[in-house]
């Protein structure tokens, strides 16, 4: 007892040593009191929330094999904490039962049941392990990067524990003390056949040793948690608990300092934090999300950018600011005077750049910031919702405000956006001549929208201004009169909504475009409320405005075309009639589907139309694999590994589609020109083009004209 006790004691002091240190240096962080007012606002979903994703296991499942195996491992350790209390209760007494429940047979089976799944789920997991080795895989591995010997270290321990239980417990049923009718704990029956031939003296002694050990082992496992990534056990619910709701996904949290949003008019720069420019510049929640990570590399897998062969690893980058933030938190913890004291070591860690190139001996490279896309892939991933995006953007933050620091290629973009309200620096009423080349009239409004006009129409001015996606708008437009919807368009009055300079970390350019957009669409009288509706046919501007505009006062009903145009074939106000017999696949734009979960309509629309064959790209859906241009990429060059458009178009082409479809005038371009470069090289047929929904919709609606769509 006295040895149980005493191993007690110290793995507490331990641990909870180490815990007060995680503590402090969470708070080290800036305040984040919108976390707690949405764990606070938010109980009842937090609560389904808890239960889906920690109880439930959802993110983990969604991987079926490794999804079951920690779900085994999970649930087994929830149920074997009963056995942790029988062990300290033999502490005390031999015979001990748990009172009420002690001697009920079903107990016993569970125990051992559970008991036998996780050894189950750490033989899977060691499997997994073995054949996804980054040693033998290379980058292809999940683990590559992660800290692998401390997660076998962490496997042997996890097996330890089970191996002690049953040997315990065996000895107990031979010495007769064991709580439960023998056979029902069938494994630690088949442990007592073994051990019985040994007699009673000797299981007396095994009885009492594996005990010890059993609580040795759970208290050794308690104190390397805390110092591994296994202290996802404890920080996962946690991370959850205050992350954002209902994902990181969608919109850019607003940038903010010391806990308040960011009012640049007001911003001190002596005081101020902009972006994310030293480790402890993340809130404490971000500090929590370095805390939580598991190391699987489920982000890994499914980034975009690594799986061409960029230097971007989502997972890498949290464990390179946790390794950092680590090794600084010294620094961090101590006060003025402390600090003098601090060994050079520390106090180089203390300086080093968190973004800066391998000579300044920064923390993160600037390539791997300026890789990202923001698809979203590594949040929909992550099974303890750990939002990379808001730390990459975090850290461009600080790059473009500070430091003026960003790739060169993007200054004519950003210029342009502050002159001319768009990227390609176009003059403003170029934006309506897409409407001079329609055979109808499209109301162009200057003000307030009329009464009898029910929407407005967001063109986006990849929509206005570039040759591929006015094909789109127009399309639009064509199926918004055939289908007798009232519709206007601001023409030169629309700029663009800010999202490619907020993506690359200007959020002065972004606020000063969204203020501007928000006081127009507020003159057009389309605010929520008003009963009139947006249309944005741009899954970008459909995220901005809907999702990012409200963070500055401006609150609207938009949809995307997609939606408009599938509820009209539904209410048969649009009717697709002339047969487009074409194998189609459908390319899940990252801002229409993975971050607002628009997946459906358009789709829908690919089905009404009569003689399509639509055939699933193997990533599609929630897994969608972005086209490349997402995050401001769309203007920045890429330089190194394959084209992200190229590797989605040779996924396209190992269906041999017909048509590639889409929904996005970034992904039209983007795939659209990938599929030019394949024709130029003779790898795609002549006759493969990448369309819009819309324009595939307008060629079976339009009986008349679908031969001159199709040479557009
Ligand atoms: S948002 Fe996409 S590109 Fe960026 S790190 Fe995550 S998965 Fe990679
Ligand atoms: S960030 Fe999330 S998905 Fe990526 S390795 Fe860590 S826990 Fe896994």
């Amino acid at each position: 007892m006295i040895i149980g006790l005493g191993l007690t004691v110290v793995a507490f002091a331990v641990a909870g040593r180490r815990l007060w240190w995680l503590r402090r240096l969470a708070l080290s962080g800036q305040p984040a009191p919108e976390r707690l007012e949405y764990a606070r606002t938010h109980a009842a979903t937090d609560t389904k929330t808890q239960l889906t994703e920690v109880f439930g296991q959802r993110k983990l499942l969604k991987w079926s094999v490794p999804g079951a195996a920690h779900a085994a491992t999970f649930w087994g350790f929830i149920v074997l904490l009963l056995t942790i209390i029988e062990a300290y209760g033999d502490l005390f007494s031999r015979t001990f039962a748990i009172p009420g429940i002690g001697h009920w047979a079903v107990i016993g089976f569970i125990e051992d049941l559970f008991a036998i799944g996780v050894l189950a789920g750490i033989g899977t997991f060691t499997v997994i392990r073995l054949r996804n080795d980054p040693h033998k895989e290379g980058r292809r591995s999940r683990f590559f990067g992660s800290h692998t010997r401390a997660a076998w270290v962490v496997l042997g321990m996890i097996a330890a524990v089970i191996v002690t239980l049953l040997l315990y417990r065996g000895a107990q049923q031979n010495t007769g003390v064991f709580p439960y009718p023998h056979a029902w704990a069938f494994a630690s029956w088949v442990v007592a056949q073994i051990l019985h031939p040994l007699g009673y003296g000797v299981n007396s002694v095994l009885e009492v040793v594996f005990i010890l050990a059993q609580l040795g082992v759970v208290l050794g496992f308690l104190v390397v948690v805390t110092y591994s990534k296994h202290l996802h056990i404890g920080l996962a619910p946690l991370n959850i608990l205050f992350s954002r709701r209902p994902n990181g996904l969608g919109p850019l949290e607003p940038m903010r300092s010391n806990g308040k949003v960011l009012d640049f008019e007001e911003a001190d720069p002596d005081t101020d934090t902009f972006g994310i420019g030293k480790v402890e510049d993340l809130s404490w929640k971000g500090m929590l999300d370095l805390a939580s990570c598991t190391e699987c590399g489920r982000c890994q897998s499914q980034c975009p950018a690594w799986a061409t062969g960029k230097p971007l690893s989502p997972k890498q980058v949290i464990l390179d600011l946790r390794d950092h933030a680590f090794a600084k938190a010294p620094y961090l913890l101590a006060n003025e005077e402390q600090r003098d004291s601090l060994s050079d070591l520390i106090k180089a860690e203390a300086t080093r750049p968190l973004v800066g190139p391998a000579e300044e001996n920064g923390v993160i490279d600037p390539d791997v910031i300026w890789s990202c896309t923001n698809c979203g892939a590594c949040v929909e991933e992550c099974p303890v919702d750990i939002e990379h995006i808001d730390h990459i953007n975090g850290m461009r933050r600080h790059q473009v405000l500070v430091e003026s620091a960003f790739p060169q290629e993007a200054t004519a973009m950003l210029n342009n956006l502050e002159r001319k309200g768009n990227p390609w620096g176009m003059a403003e009423d170029r934006r309506a001549d897409w409407i001079t080349e329609l055979d109808f009239e499209v109301q162009v409004i200057d003000g307030a929208i009329p009464d009898d006009v029910e929407y407005l129409f967001w063109v986006g001015c990849a929509g206005a201004l570039e040759d591929r996606a006015k094909r789109t708008t127009k399309a639009i437009a064509e199926l918004l009169n055939l289908a007798g919807v009232k519709f206007a368009v601001l023409g030169p009055a629309e700029a663009c909504t800010g999202d490619p300079a907020r993506r690359l970390g200007n959020e002065f350019v972004f606020s000063m475009l969204a203020q501007q957009n928000i006081e127009t669409l507020n003159e057009a009288g389309v605010a929520k409320g008003s009963g009139k509706k947006v249309i944005a046919s741009c899954p970008h501007c459909f995220n901005t405005i809907s999702r990012e505009y409200p963070q500055l006062g401006g609150d609207y009903e938009v949809v995307h075309h997609t939606q408009l145009l599938a509820k009209l074939v539904e209410e048969g106000k649009l009717t697709p009639v002339n047969p487009v017999e074409e194998k189609i696949t459908y390319h899940d734009p990252c801002f229409l589907g993975r971050h607002n979960k628009v997946f459906t309509p358009p789709r829908a629309l690919i089905e009404a139309v009569p003689g399509t064959q639509a055939e699933e790209m193997h990533r599609c859906g929630n897994r969608g694999f972005c086209c490349g241009a997402g995050g401001a990429r769309m203007w920045l060059e890429e330089r190194t590994g394959k084209r992200i458009n190229t590797e989605r178009i040779d996924e396209a082409l190992a269906l041999d589609p017909d048509t590639v479809t889409t929904a996005c005038p970034y992904c039209t371009v983007m795939l659209g020109d990938a599929v030019n470069a394949k024709k130029a090289a003779g790898q795609a047929k002549q006759t493969l083009e990448v369309i819009d929904v819309a324009q595939l919709l307008v060629r079976s609606v339009k009986l008349r004209e679908v031969q001159g769509q199709k040479q557009d």
